[in-house]
Formats: structure tokens, C-alpha cells, sequence
């Protein structure tokens, strides 16, 4: 039987205290709350340490991709077409488009491809970098800090996104019922998260991408959890499903020689020979679950 503990700090979805061990992920130590099954690190980081994760070295990745402008222009060509795909979603739902804004917008593609859509965009990025280069480099409005931080007024927008953030918050249920506070009446909020139930993550264990060190990713959400955090921040979920990103095809291959040998290196030599590496491939492993949700009144 497994073995149950009390945490000092209560279960960020249902407030109870007893939790169950998960077991070591990338060094660090995860459970799982015992009533309502949230799974989540054991030691939280205290404010100090969480805000030097957020310094600016935080988009280091970004700037890599940026220094070398073939990078740069493969990952935007395949960021936007993943954003394409997400916006075919949320206009789904909101035909009309209207005012949007994506909370953790980094650089701002995804901000890029909706406002080519017709949408009004706004942004909010903890990385002064990422958001320097939304307001000088796409024109984008973007604001630095946390989403409280940032002042936006309440009733304001049609559709909230937050693409792999909220995994990252200290407080998911708090943040999510500030959001619903921003949204209008019957607006939409659309996010995305590392879905710890899917197959994949139990199949790779700890070798799992979605799993990060205890200061990135604090709780690891499921289907059913991230529904039970929705409903109790005000949201009527509409729509939960499995997303994927699209990927330059001479990256994926490369990736896929890592497991499958000769054959995708053979592939990953064809792109390269044909030229056609600025081609993207579109990858959904089902360990990225989405959710769509409209504030409730
Ligand atoms: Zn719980």
C-alpha cells in the first residue's frame, strides 16, 4: 500500500492536506494529493528562487534560435502554423474574433499569426526580452510581468489563451479565477499543459519531456484535474483534447534517429539533400492536453 504523508502546504485544487508519493522526476521529488489526485512537486521554491527562474536569461532558448537567422525563421514559420491550427480552434467557438490576449506570449508569434486573423491582440510575458521583441520587432502590445502585474482592466476580453503556463503558477486556481475576471461575459479561455495521465508519460516515466526541475513546472495536471481547477475558477469546460506542434521536418528527423537508427537517418539525409528543411511536420505524441472553457455567469 502507499504510503500517505500530511504536506504543511494544502493541495492546490481541493485545499486537503494528505498526498501520496509519486516517486523522483528530473530531481525532484512529486505527489499526489490523496483526494482529489493533483500531482504536484513536494517542496515548493519559496518567491526568492521562482523569481530568479524568471530573470532574463529565462527565453536563453529563444535567443539561440535567434542569433542564427535560419533558426529564427524555422522556428516562427513553425510556432505560427502550430498558431494557425489553435486559432481554427478557438474561432470555432468565436466566429466573430475581438479582443485577445495570450498570457505567457513570449516572443509573440502566436500573437502575430491572430492579429493577421483579425483579431485585437494584446500580450503579457514575465521575460522583458520576449516582450521587448514583441513591441519593437511585430508591433505587438505587450505588457512585462505577471498577469497581475500587468493591470488590465476586468470584462475586458473575448478570448484568453495560456499556452504551457499554467503549470507554472504557484496558485492555478487563483490565477485561473483572475483570468475569468478579465474575460466578458461568456468569453473563452483556451490553455494547454503536460497531461501527466496521457499514455506517453506514463510509458516514458521519468523520461517524460513534460516533466521540468521543481522551479519550472509545479503541478502536472491531468484531463480530469485541469477540469476540476476550470470549474472551480467560474469555467464551463467546452472542449478538452490532445495538441500537437509542428516541427521542421530536418529537426524531427534528426529526433527520430535518436530512436529509430538507420532509416531516419537515411530520412533526415533525404530533407537535407531535397532542400526541403524549412518544411514542417505536424507531431501530436496525445501528452499535451488542450482545454477550452467559457466563463460562467
Ligand atoms: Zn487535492
Amino acid at each position: 500500500m502507499t504510503t500517505r504523508f500530511r504536506n504543511a502546504r494544502p493541495c492546490g485544487l481541493c485545499q486537503n492536506d494528505l498526498f501520496e508519493s509519486v516517486g523522483d522526476r528530473k530531481l525532484t521529488h512529486l505527489c499526489r494529493c490523496a483526494t482529489c489526485g493533483l500531482v504536484s512537486v513536494r517542496h515548493f521554491p519559496d518567491p526568492e528562487e521562482l523569481r530568479k527562474v524568471y530573470s532574463e536569461d529565462y527565453f536563453k532558448s529563444h535567443d539561440s534560435a535567434l542569433m542564427g537567422y535560419d533558426d529564427y525563421a524555422r522556428d516562427r514559420y513553425c510556432i505560427m502554423k502550430t498558431a494557425g491550427r489553435r486559432l481554427d480552434t478557438i474561432e470555432r467557438y468565436t466566429p466573430a474574433r475581438g479582443r485577445l490576449l495570450d498570457v505567457g506570449c513570449a516572443l509573440g508569434f502566436f500573437l502575430e499569426e491572430a492579429r493577421s486573423r483579425g483579431w485585437e491582440v494584446d500580450g503579457v510575458d514575465i521575460s522583458a526580452h520576449a516582450v521587448e521583441y514583441a513591441n519593437q520587432q511585430l508591433g505587438i502590445p505587450a505588457r512585462c510581468g505577471m498577469l497581475r502585474e500587468a493591470g488590465y482592466e476586468a470584462d475586458t476580453f473575448d478570448v484568453l489563451t495560456l499556452w504551457d503556463v499554467i503549470e507554472h503558477v504557484t496558485d492555478p486556481v487563483a490565477e485561473l479565477t483572475y483570468c475569468r475576471d478579465l474575460l466578458k461575459k461568456r468569453g473563452l479561455l483556451v490553455l494547454s499543459t503536460p497531461d501527466v495521465a496521457s499514455l506517453v508519460a506514463k510509458m516514458t516515466g521519468a523520461r517524460w519531456m513534460g516533466f521540468k526541475l521543481a522551479e519550472e513546472h509545479l503541478y502536472y495536471f491531468s484531463k480530469r484535474t485541469i477540469s476540476l481547477a476550470l470549474e472551480k475558477a467560474g469555467f464551463e469546460v467546452l472542449e478538452m483534447t490532445s495538441i500537437g506542434k509542428d516541427v521542421a521536418l530536418d529537426f524531427f528527423a534528426r529526433r527520430l534517429s535518436i530512436y529509430a537508427g538507420p532509416a531516419a537517418k537515411l530520412l533526415g539525409k533525404g530533407i537535407d539533400v531535397a532542400g526541403l528543411d524549412r518544411a514542417a511536420v505536424y507531431v501530436n505524441p496525445r501528452d499535451i492536453l488542450c482545454a477550452v472553457a467559457r466563463r460562467l455567469d
